[in-house]
């Protein structure tokens, strides 16, 4: 080659030119010499293979800085993160370089039919708190897109095939010229997939049709509310013998009319009468799978909290379970017969705090009001 030009003045850009400049400047020179746009002419690939090697230099700010001052020699000989870089292009094995700079752009170049999965799925499944304690096997029915048996789910009426797309000629996407910018898109005859139907399956909507199936969900012991299980593949099937999607299902933890959870522990309240919160006893406590007996303490106090261990939430990453937080409510009683208001004001006197105010019938306590 005679006398290399200039890096900056190949990609007509200033010495002090941002990344995004250099991008810039090298998106619109590539987009006008690329040789898918100029077949047979050798001064467009030469222009295009310059414009490239100016690129990838100023593109990385090591060789850049070589560059700046050593020039091409500088650049190209020597030097961490250039050594060895072969400039004489191979189209085929650029089109990764493209791809990251152009995205699909270049259609052409990358001739790739755009397969899309199958749809993901999002099923929210109800579990009992009981369930979430002993783990459970669940049936679930959902409804799903599934490969149409009568057509093998190639959309076409059956005895007839799908033939070749003919606005995309199979590709899946066409390219639209944008201004300078050849842009390629979805091909909106095949949605993609590059195929066209004469006659449709009259069975199915392109290939799909909707089935309810069933699938097992198991639901290991301490699993969180809110927690995703994915089952692959589950999801709806995709055209064209594309992979199906993924079944996502999120486990929401019913309320529990009894016990709370808070993280691996339980939460339950437990009533006491007085005399036993004041005299101590032996109580019967409901764990969510057992019942147990618990020592209550004299002079247990209203809201004191005691711990049966273990009787919690199994844990979901180790073995054994959290505990169970009982949370005392002491009963005061309501409805009092005379001689149990005699025997608990004796008592109020007996520990000093007699009672200063006189019982008062309802009827009383209305007449005060006026008084
Ligand atoms: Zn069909
Ligand atoms: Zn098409």
């Amino acid at each position: 080659m005679s006398q290399k030009r200039d890096y900056y003045e190949v990609l007509e850009v200033a010495k002090d030119a941002s990344e995004q400049d250099l991008k810039k400047a090298y998106r619109r020179l590539a987009m006008k010499y690329h040789p898918d746009q100029n077949p047979d002419d050798d001064t467009a690939a030469e222009r295009f293979k310059e414009l490239t090697e100016a690129y990838r230099v100023l593109s990385n700010s090591e060789t850049r800085a070589r560059y700046d001052r050593f020039g091409h020699q500088g650049a190209t000989s020597g030097g961490a993160g250039y050594t060895g870089m072969d400039f004489d292009m191979d189209l085929g094995s650029m089109t990764d370089f493209f791809e990251s700079i152009f995205g699909s752009m270049f259609g052409g170049a990358t001739r790739r039919r755009r397969v899309r999965r199958g749809n993901d799925l999002q099923y929210d499944l109800k579990v009992t708190l009981e369930q979430v304690i002993s783990g459970a096997d669940l049936r679930i029915t959902i409804p799903r897109a599934v490969s149409c048996d009568e057509c093998g789910g190639t959309g076409a009426l059956k005895g007839t095939s799908p033939r070749v797309c003919s606005r995309c000629g199979g590709h899946g996407q066409i390219r639209l010229q944008q201004g300078i910018f050849m842009m390629s898109s979805t091909c909106p005859s095949c949605n993609g997939s590059g195929q066209e139907v004469a006659e449709p399956c009259p069975s199915c909507d392109r290939g799909l049709v909707e089935k309810e199936e069933e699938f097992n969900v198991s639901i290991p012991p301490g699993i969180e509310d809110g927690k995703v299980k994915v089952i692959r593949g589950a999801g709806e099937h995709g055209r064209n013998g594309a992979p199906p999607g993924d079944l996502n299902i999120r486990v929401f933890i019913e309320r529990h009319s009894v016990f709370e959870r808070d993280g691996d522990d339980l939460v339950c309240e437990q009533a006491i009468t007085w005399p036993q919160a004041v005299l101590g006893d032996e109580v019967e406590v409901k764990t969510i799978d057992s019942t147990v007996r618990m020592k209550v303490k004299p002079g247990t106090r209203s809201g004191q909290v005691y711990l049966l261990r273990g009787k919690g939430v199994p844990h979901f990453y180790s073995s054994g379970r959290g505990d169970l937080r009982v949370k005392i409510d002491i009963d005061v009683p309501t409805k009092l017969n005379d001689a149990q208001v005699e025997l608990v004001e004796q008592l109020g006197k007996a520990l000093g705090t007699a009672v200063k105010m006189k019982r008062h019938s309802l009827v009383d306590k209305v007449k005060s009001l006026f008084d």
